[in-house]
């Protein structure tokens, strides 16, 4: 099936419209038409080969939302026409201990990715969101709610999953004292998330700048994390902190927040981080882990809380052709919290 849509040919090179193929339709597979693709750190990482591996050209994008236009023969789980996401993740073995309880995403035999992953069957080279078309496993397409905004609901195919399942994973719920670290397109969800769930929720921010959209999100309070006197103050008043933030940073001054037995979860940045002083961990069996996006029935319970919830992402809608200068954008942290491609706009292009 021919395609188009936008793709990096090197990691120096900026993204430029690219016409590939899919996979013709195997017999669990359906085929969507992309309505709109959210724009994620990784994308800019993967497109600049930032964690190496990139198999060029790459087409990023791993939030998407589109219409099933075909289904294979075998394939029963959703009808031509209907409305649905794919996320991070297109295939993993299915019979692992870990898939079997649902945590495809920790596959003992490997995730594939949506893009830049290789293909089970074929070994070919997985290609993302930002195209025209996409083909995808049945099992790892999910059912967008019908009250959810088209239009918005993208990142919450990753950003979304990525902070509810650990906020879900550690029993956050009402009354549960949460911190965010970050405010970005993870940190927003996790405000919106954790608000929602019950949660009393504090922002940390380097700056004063963000508090009033920290407050505007649904957080109860920012902390200013370079307020030492604030920052002392707050000795052991957190069950659960979240920490969003992409790159190598200090863990340091949030390890004494958290109470006994409580726990810093890292969703961001995966690479090192500054040399951790474990004096507050021992002393107060405090934990520091991570975590990494969700399963697929995690995802369709995330997207089902956010319908009843009513909690959407605050999108920024691009054009297929300004995905360059979102990408300088994003790098600057200037996005308010997430772009979203309306993907009309390369079918007018190509036209
Ligand atoms: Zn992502
Ligand atoms: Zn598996």
């Amino acid at each position: 099936m021919k395609t188009i849509g936008y793709a990096a040919q090197s990691a120096e090179t900026p993204l430029a419209p690219f016409a590939f193929d899919r996979r013709e339709l195997r017999g669990n597979d359906v085929a969507i038409e992309i309505l709109y693709c959210g724009v994620c750190h990784s994308d800019l990482h993967t497109a600049r080969n930032d964690w190496g591996g990139t198999v060029y050209p790459i087409v990023p994008g791993h939030e998407i939302v589109g219409r099933v236009t075909a289904v294979g023969p075998e394939a029963g789980r959703h009808a031509v026409g209907e409305v649905v996401a794919v996320g991070c993740l297109v295939d993993s073995c299915k019979h692992c201990d870990q898939c079997e309880r649902d945590l495809e995403n920790y596959c003992r035999n490997g995730w594939v990715g949506t893009y830049n992953g290789k293909d089970k069957i074929t070994g070919e080279i997985t290609q993302g969101g930002y195209a025209r078309d996409i083909v995808v496993r049945e099992d790892f397409v999910l059912k967008v709610p019908q009250n959810l905004d088209v239009a918005k609901v993208a990142p919450l195919l990753c950003a979304g999953i990525t902070t509810y399942s650990p906020l879900r994973e550690w029993n956050v719920g009402e009354g549960s004292r949460v911190g965010v670290i970050g405010l970005g397109g993870l940190g927003h969800m996790a405000v919106k998330l954790a608000a929602a769930m019950g949660a009393d929720v504090t922002v940390f921010s380097r700056s004063p700048g963000k508090e009033a959209d920290a407050l505007e999100l649904g957080a109860n309070r920012v902390l200013i994390s370079s307020d030492a006197e604030a920052m002392t103050a707050a000795a052991s008043s957190f069950d659960f902190i979240i920490d969003t933030v992409p790159v190598k940073h200090d863990l340091n001054p949030y390890l004494p927040l958290l109470d006994v037995d409580g726990s810093l979860v890292l969703v961001g940045q995966i690479g090192p981080v500054d040399e951790p002083i474990t004096t507050p961990l021992v002393f107060g069996r405090r934990r520091v882990a991570g975590s990494l996006i969700g399963g697929i029935a995690e995802t369709q319970e995330m997207l089902a809380f956010c319908a009843e919830k009513n909690i959407l992402p605050e999108v920024e809608m691009i054009r297929m052709d300004e995905i360059n200068h979102a990408y300088e954008r994003m790098e600057k942290s200037d996005v308010h919290y997430r772009f979203v491609i309306d993907m009309a706009t390369l079918e007018a292009e190509a036209a």
